[in-house]
């Protein structure tokens, strides 16, 4: 499970269903929220979570110059970094939008640049059930999911699906757990 766009008011939220009922996620930050909310950002990594970044100011990467999106992206580790201590080498561009500029700037920086294979599309539909049955109907081993815990009802949406998911048997892991699986 990865969460774009917090930290936000229903981030800690989230962490109390994944602290009742276990597993891990990957929470992708805006850089230009941390400050605002440095304690979650801080209680993500306590919780075992892993935090990535998720540009500075949400601006689609591919319309910046390379100097711009170099920013964008560095700027946000290097706030990840002050605030928790951990040095993140994922990121995921904001609309999933990049190009080669953006690979290149990822890979001359050690930045691995993260998507996802379902969309919940919770942003669009605000609605908790349909966030779930997405999540349910469509999950595999594997999958890396896209939600965002700027939305309350995402966050309702969790209330079932992080413990129906591991009733089924899933283990819910990290991105970078996820990648060390496949090597
Ligand atoms: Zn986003």
């Amino acid at each position: 499970l990865t969460f774009d766009d917090g930290p936000s008011k229903h981030t800690e939220r989230l962490l109390d269903i994944f602290k009742a009922n276990g597993g891990k996620g990957t929470f992708f930050v805006v850089g230009n929220l941390i400050d605002n909310r440095k304690q979650t950002v801080k209680r993500v990594v306590a919780d075992g979570h892993e935090v990535g970044g998720h540009s500075w100011s949400h601006r689609q990467l591919t319309k910046l110059s390379i100097e711009d999106m170099t920013n964008e992206i560095m700027n946000t580790r290097a706030k990840i970094y002050s605030v928790t201590g951990k040095d993140t080498t994922i990121m995921r561009p904001p609309y999933g939008s990049f190009n080669d500029e953006t690979r290149s700037v990822c890979r001359d920086n050690g930045v691995v640049m993260i998507n996802w294979s379902i969309d919940t599309l919770d942003w669009k539909y605000k609605d908790a059930d349909k966030v779930y049955k997405t999540i349910m109907k469509d999950v595999k081993d594997g999958d890396i999911i896209l939600c965002h815990d700027l939305h309350e009802t995402t966050v309702d949406a969790m209330e079932r699906a992080i413990p129906d998911l591991i009733a089924k048997g899933y283990q819910l892991v990290t991105v970078s757990e996820l990648l060390a699986c496949g090597d």
